[in-house]
């Protein structure tokens, strides 16, 4: 049999991204019972650092044993109940997964649309809203990683929190990269995802839920339909009342990780973290636009840390991106949905928002004839 060695790659795309090596090293640590008294403390610890991470006192904080995807169900199965009727922002590829996800719960989506590429439409959620008191939810994604657009989610929670509604935020690709205040932004259920902007290794999902979203999880009227995401069961094997009991084994390893990457993180400090992707962003951009490169969102909706950039013309997207890949192990990403073809996502999220990536995929640029 031969063994696998991943070769080494600066990933600037939407996500996994670089990881730092005190985060692999946690992760190669010995393995210990997922119910041994040791690493039930570190659940704990685990959880006290994402409430710092997500700005918020939120008991029921977590993260999904499982990647960003299942943090989203887990809103979404816990929160909607058959004949619910939920306001679903679509401005990409996740919104149109959100859509989905209230289907299958047996909901009934109301669906706001805007461009691919624009933040989400405060006014015409409002408008939503009016049409249709009896929604439950309000369900958005505050960073939009298929077109780098950013919505406003302090306002958009605030609306829902005025009409009653509970919102159910996805923040996979906005924490740690862009500020995300749960308590002071009036948020219920947010859930987000490790690989992104917090730089840990794919397969785990945190979530918080606020007081209205609970005791709605723990009133409501039909058993929830997934077993494994039922947050009534799993809160149990959370929780920290002495009581922790078995539900699913918690994937040690990479709860290590998770912990180490939290360490780093509150190390560096969420606001410094902010200002070093929105510090990557610009030195990125002006490299760009000096190859006339443009952006797809206006500057004031642009996500610092997914850059959706139009392909030069003349250039072969492919190509130009295999040869990224092969001679120089950088790795960006493709458009997605009507911009497959057209435009480069190029993340800076996390460890890969740095001065030494962004001159490296400069330079490159400079030698594969962009420049
Ligand atoms: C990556 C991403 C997800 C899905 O996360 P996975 O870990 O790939 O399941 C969901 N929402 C957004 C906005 C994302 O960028």
């Amino acid at each position: 049999m031969n063994r696998f060695y991943p070769p080494t790659r600066v990933l600037m795309g939407p996500g996994p991204s670089d990881i730092h090596p005190r985060v692999l090293q946690a992760m190669s640590m010995p393995t210990i019972g997922h119910l041994d008294p040791v690493f039930v403390d570190l659940m704990e610890e685990v959880k006290s650092q994402l409430k710092k991470v997500f700005v918020t006192d939120n008991k029921l904080t977590f993260p999904v044993s499982a990647p960003g995807s299942a943090g989203m169900e887990t809103c979404f199965v816990n929160l909607v109940e058959p004949g619910d009727k939920v306001i679903v922002c679509q401005n990409g590829v996740f919104g149109m997964r959100m859509e989905e996800n209230v289907i299958r719960c047996g909901g009934t989506p109301i669906i706001v649309k805007d461009d691919w590429g624009r933040a989400v439409d405060v006014q015409k959620v409002e408008q939503a809203m009016a049409n249709h008191p009896d929604a439950s939810c309000l369900a958005f994604v505050h960073a939009e990683t298929s077109t780098g657009a950013l919505s406003d989610a302090k306002k958009l929670c605030q609306l829902a929190d005025k009409n009653q509604m509970i919102s159910i935020v996805d923040t996979v690709t906005s924490l740690a990269g862009v500020p995300v205040l749960v308590d002071e932004w009036g948020m219920d259920a947010v859930y987000s995802g490790t690989q992104k902007c917090m730089s840990c290794v794919p397969g785990l999902s945190p979530v918080t839920f606020s007081d209205k979203a609970t005791s709605k999880i723990k009133n409501r009227k039909s058993k929830v339909q997934s077993w494994f995401l039922d947050l009534n069961l799993v809160m149990n094997y959370w929780n920290s009342d002495g009581k922790r009991s078995y539900h699913h084994t918690a994937p040690v390893n990479s709860i290590y990780a998770l912990h180490e990457s939290l360490c780093l993180l509150l190390e560096e400090g969420l606001e410094a973290s902010w200002k070093r992707h929105s510090d990557m962003h610009q030195l990125l951009k002006t490299g760009l636009e000096s190859r006339g490169i443009e952006f797809i969102v206006p500057e004031n909706e642009r996500l610092p840390q997914l850059n959706a950039v139009k392909i030069p013309s003349g250039v072969d997207d492919g190509k130009f991106r295999g040869e990224l890949l092969q001679r120089y192990g950088i790795e960006i990403g493709a458009g997605l949905g009507p911009f497959a073809g057209t435009i480069w996502r190029i993340g800076l999220m996390g460890q890969s928002a740095g001065i030494k990536n962004v001159n490296t995929l400069l330079s490159a640029f400079t030698d594969l004839g962009v420049k």
